[in-house]
C-alpha cells in the first residue's frame, strides 16, 4: 500500500454508502423512472463481480481483448435472435440508447454523401435522443405529428413528409413518453417504397415486446422488429428491460453495409490507427462484461417470465389508476410504460400529485404538454412492481387526496408575465437569477454560513451540496417542487430547455477539494 496518503478503503466505501443513501432508491420499484428491478436478489452481485471482471480491458482495441470481442458478439447474437435479424445482420454494443440512436442517425447520414442537406422523419414522440442526433450531426429532424387520441406514429402523413433530402424514418417501439409502439408494417412500407431506411426505436420495448408478443400476454403491439420488410436497424437497452448495469444498449443493423458509416477511422496522426464501431475510443469492459453475465444468466425464459410479470404489474396499475377520480391513462399502452393524466378538470394538479407521492416515498416523472399530450405522470414499470401494485396505488390515492384538499397551484400574474416576456434565445444570467428568486428559489449557503440542514446542507438530501463557490452556489432545492414545475409547464419548450439547461449549470459546481464530506 502507499503509505500516508487519503482515508483508508473501509472509510471511502462508508462515505460513498452515506452519499447514496440520499439518493432515489432504485431497487424496490418505488423509482419509477430511470431505473429498472427485476426483483431478482442474485443479479446485482453476477452484475457487480462480472463489471469488476473486466472493467480494466479497453474495448478500443478487440484483438488486444479478445474477450470483449467474444462477449460483445455472443450479446449481439442474442440480441439478432431475439429481434427477428436475418442471417445478414449484424450490430454494435454501444453505451446506452442515446448513442445506439446517434450512431444509427449517423451511418443513415453517411450512407447517403450524395444529400447535401439531410434530414430525418420522426413523429412528434420520437425520443429526445434523435433530437441531439439532428443537433450533433447537422441533420435536420422534421416532425410529424402523432395521431392525437392514440399518440401513435401516422403512416400517411410519414409518407408525406419524406422528400429527397430523408435519409431516415424513425418509429418507436414503444415511445417512451405514452409506452405505445407505433404502426411498424405500415411506416416501414412507407420508407421501403421510397427506398429509405428505417430505424426502430426499441431501446425501451425490445427486451420485453418479444415475450409479451411470443406468449400472447395482453399486448395487441404489432410485429415491430428486423424480421419486418423495410426496418433497416433497431435499437435495445440491455441496461433498461435486461436488468443489466447501466451503460449497455445494443445497435443492430440488418446487414453489414447499412452499419458501415458509423464506423469512424483515423491513420491521420502518428499515434496508432484510431479505429471505432462507436463514439467512444477507449472503451470500458466493464457494461458489457456486466451484461453479458446477465444476459447469460437469466437466459431467454427468465426473460420470458420477467416480461410477463412486469406486464401484469401494468396492467394491474392501470386499472388501479383509471379507477381514482380524476385520474386517467393516455393511450392504449402496449408495453411496461404508463402515462398518468388528470381525467377531465377535478380540481387538484399533477405536480402537486408528484410531490405528495415524493413525500410518501415515491418517485414519478413529470412529463410537460406537447401537442396533443396533456402533462402527466410517466410510470416505468418493472418486474419489481409485482405483488406491490396495492401498495403504489394506495400512495397513489393519498396523493391525490392530498392534492384535492390542497386545491391547484395557481401562477401568480406577475410570474407569469415574467416568464412570456422572456426570449429564449436572448436570456441573460439577471433574468434567470430574477426569475429563481420569483419562483423561491435562492441558492445554498456560502462557505462562510454555516451549513444548518444536515451533512449534505440542502435539506433535500439529493442534489445540491452547499458548498459551491464563487458566485454561481449550488440552489437549494424545496423539497415541493408543485409550484416550480407549473412553472416550467406554462414556458414554451424552448424557454423550458434554456431555463433547465441554465439551472444545471448551477448544480454543476466543483466542490473545494477539502470540503467537508
Ligand atoms: C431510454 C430511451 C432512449 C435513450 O436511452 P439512454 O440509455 O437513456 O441514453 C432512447 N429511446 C427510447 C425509446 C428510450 O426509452
Amino acid at each position: 500500500m502507499i503509505p500516508g496518503v487519503g482515508p483508508g478503503a473501509d472509510e471511502v466505501l462508508a462515505e460513498l454508502t452515506r452519499l447514496r443513501a440520499g439518493d432515489a432508491p432504485t431497487h424496490g420499484g418505488r423509482t419509477l423512472a430511470y431505473v429498472y428491478d427485476s426483483g431478482l436478489g442474485d443479479l446485482d452481485e453476477l452484475a457487480a463481480r462480472a463489471h469488476a471482471a473486466a472493467s480494466s480491458a479497453n474495448g478500443l482495441d478487440p484483438t488486444a481483448f479478445p474477450s470483449l470481442l467474444h462477449m460483445e458478439n455472443d450479446l449481439v447474437g442474442t440480441a439478432i435472435e431475439l429481434l427477428g435479424g436475418g442471417r445478414a445482420a449484424v450490430g454494435t454494443v454501444t453505451s446506452g440508447g442515446t448513442e445506439s440512436c446517434l450512431l444509427a442517425v449517423l451511418a443513415a447520414r453517411e450512407g447517403r454523401r450524395d444529400v447535401v442537406d439531410p434530414s430525418i422523419v420522426v413523429p412528434s414522440t420520437v425520443h429526445a435522443a434523435f433530437r441531439k442526433a439532428g443537433h450533433l450531426f447537422g441533420v435536420r429532424v422534421v416532425s410529424v405529428p402523432v395521431d392525437p387520441t392514440t399518440f401513435r406514429a401516422d403512416p400517411d402523413a410519414t409518407a408525406a413528409a419524406i422528400d429527397h433530402t430523408t435519409v431516415l424514418v424513425v418509429a418507436s417501439a414503444p415511445s417512451y413518453a405514452h409506452g405505445v409502439v407505433d404502426p411498424i408494417p405500415e411506416i416501414a412500407a412507407v420508407a421501403r417504397e421510397h427506398g429509405v431506411r428505417l430505424h426502430v426505436d426499441a431501446c425501451i420495448g425490445g427486451w420485453v415486446l418479444p415475450y409479451l408478443r411470443r406468449e400472447r400476454v395482453g399486448t395487441r403491439a404489432p410485429a415491430f422488429d428486423l424480421s419486418v420488410p423495410g426496418v433497416t436497424s433497431l435499437s435495445v437497452d440491455l441496461h433498461k428491460y435486461a436488468y443489466c448495469a447501466k451503460g449497455v444498449s445494443v445497435l443492430l443493423h440488418a446487414d453489414a453495409e447499412l452499419r458501415r458509416g458509423h464506423y469512424f477511422a483515423s491513420a491521420d496522426w502518428p499515434g496508432y490507427t484510431m479505429l471505432n464501431p462507436t463514439l467512444q475510443s477507449t472503451r470500458s469492459g466493464g457494461p458489457l462484461a456486466a451484461a453479458w453475465a446477465v444476459v447469460r444468466h437469466v437466459g431467454d425464459d427468465g426473460y420470458a417470465a420477467l416480461a410477463r410479470t412486469a406486464r401484469a404489474a401494468t396492467e394491474e396499475i392501470r386499472a388501479g389508476i383509471t379507477a381514482i377520480d380524476g385520474l386517467g391513462v393516455l393511450g392504449e399502452p402496449d408495453s411496461t410504460l404508463l402515462a398518468v393524466a388528470l381525467d377531465g378538470d377535478p380540481g387538484f394538479d399533477l405536480f402537486t400529485v408528484a410531490d405528495e407521492l415524493a413525500a410518501r416515498g415515491w418517485y414519478v416523472q413529470l412529463q410537460f404538454p406537447h401537442e396533443s399530450s396533456p402533462a402527466n405522470l410517466h410510470l416505468t414499470v418493472t418486474a419489481a412492481n409485482r405483488g406491490h401494485e396495492d401498495a403504489l396505488l394506495t400512495a397513489m390515492r393519498e396523493a391525490v387526496t392530498s392534492a384535492v384538499a390542497a386545491g391547484p397551484v395557481t401562477l401568480d400574474d406577475d410570474l407569469r408575465a415574467l416568464i412570456d416576456a422572456l426570449d429564449p434565445e436572448a436570456l441573460t444570467p439577471e433574468q434567470f437569477a430574477g426569475l429563481l428568486a420569483a419562483a423561491g428559489l435562492g441558492a445554498g449557503p456560502d462557505e462562510d454560513g454555516p451549513d444548518e440542514d444536515g451533512p449534505d446542507g440542502n435539506g433535500d438530501g439529493r442534489t445540491g451540496d452547499g458548498q459551491g463557490r464563487g458566485p454561481g452556489r449550488p440552489i437549494r432545492l424545496p423539497d415541493r417542487m408543485a409550484g416550480i414545475n407549473a412553472m416550467l409547464a406554462v414556458a414554451s419548450p424552448r424557454l423550458r430547455e434554456r431555463l433547465l439547461a441554465e439551472f444545471l449549470g448551477t448544480l454543476y459546481r466543483p466542490r473545494a477539494a477539502d470540503a467537508s464530506p
